[in-house]
């Protein structure tokens, strides 16, 4: 068997240390004689392990206890709606920030529950650039403000947390969650499908801050109502069991290797290999994002001849680099190089860029 370098943009890379454990365990899982997903959720070791990983998030993040961590379903989609009908009442309005596919995306859900100020759109500008904090709208009566840290598709990220004063920051951050360390007092909300930095998908990662559980919201069924889910640890229902295990897998994997700053300095390293290889290309591959806004996580990037890209697509997969066709909005290529691609897969990526540019230039 041999694994390829995956860059994925979600369902993405997992960590092979963390696939070992689980195909190790996967029979019999904590001397239980069976394997997790075939015990309760309301069984001592679930309950147990399911605490202990809730624990090793808030180490690894720093939440406090200000923090309610809640282990959900439905997918960050889901709580593109859950969130104005949990944090809004009838009449009330909230600002988002629309910077891509995913902020636009969550724009739309939001508007049956709540009126919606797009308060910054980079838009005009094919979401090449994050809009200046300047020249946002906000509104001082707004339920909250919602960002995306990080545009999966379109490859732009923040890379600061912005002041929205005392309105509550809520985050998607989907695809930047334990890529670098994070003030996480600056936020009222953070969510996270769990398919790229956490686990596999059917899980999404919810930090909410305890105050914002006592807002009425709207009408709805308990399933949906954040307040019900904390208070009873996630387990209104089934959860999805075996996400939450695998999210705990990679929760110790993050411990072991030093944790978030020691992530931050692999992301980094990785990113600026790669992107210093598109712009030292001489135009045969480019990213058109604004420099100060290029993601460290999703890294897009243009043939000079978009005729090649079906060959570079197949003789990438020759050579064991899969899942670089870029999204369909944007078209040319893309590659996800979230926690779990090590190092190596970038060496390897950017020196079949460079060969590839040699042989078809
Ligand atoms: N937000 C972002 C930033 C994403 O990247 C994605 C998925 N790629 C989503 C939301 C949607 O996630 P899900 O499929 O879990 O609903």
């Amino acid at each position: 068997m041999s694994r390829v370098w995956n860059f994925s943009a979600g369902p993405a890379a997992m960590p092979q240390e963390v696939l070992d454990r689980a195909q190790r365990e996967m029979l019999e899982w904590n001397g239980s004689g069976s394997s997790v997903m075939e015990q309760s959720h309301r069984g001592k070791r679930f309950v147990e392990m399911a605490a202990q990983t809730e624990a090793d998030l808030r180490t690894l993040m720093g939440i406090s206890a200000d923090y309610a961590v809640l282990f959900l379903q439905g997918g960050a989609t889901q709580l593109f709606a859950q969130i104005p009908m949990n944090l809004a009442a009838e009449g009330d309005s909230a600002d988002y920030i629309d910077t891509g596919h995913w902020s636009s995306k969550a724009i739309s859900e939001a508007s049956p529950y709540l009126h919606v100020n797009v308060a910054a759109s980079a838009k005009a500008d094919d979401y090449r650039r994050i809009p200046t904090r300047d020249n946002w709208q906000l509104d001082p009566g707004a339920a909250y403000v919602h960002y995306t840290p990080n545009e999966t598709i379109h490859g732009v990220e923040f890379h600061e947390v912005p002041d929205v004063g005392t309105v509550p920051l809520v985050a998607d951050m989907s695809s930047s969650i334990l890529s670098e360390p994070l003030d996480v007092s600056r936020f009222g909300l953070i969510y996270a499908g769990a398919q790229k930095n956490i686990g596999p998908s059917g899980l999404v990662v919810m930090i909410i801050r305890r105050d914002l559980l006592e807002r009425a919201g709207r009408p709805m069924a308990k399933i949906f109502r954040f307040a019900e889910q904390a208070a009873n640890d996630s387990m209104l229902n089934t959860p999805n069991t075996w996400g939450w295990y695998l999210a705990g897998l990679t929760f110790q994997w993050l411990h072991a290797l030093g944790g978030l700053s020691v992530m931050a300095e692999r992301n980094r390293a990785k990113a600026e290999l790669l992107y210093s290889t598109i712009d030292g290309s001489s135009g045969y591959y480019r990213n058109p994002i604004d420099v100060p806004a290029r993601s460290r996580m999703n890294v897009p990037f243009t043939l000079h001849d978009s005729a090649l890209d079906a060959t570079f697509l197949k003789e990438a997969e020759t050579a064991g680099l899969l899942a670089l066709k870029g999204h369909k909005a944007v078209g040319g290529m893309r590659a996800s190089l979230y926690n779990a691609v090590p190092l190596e897969a970038v060496q390897v990526l950017t020196a079949f860029m460079r060969d590839f540019a040699k042989q078809h230039g």
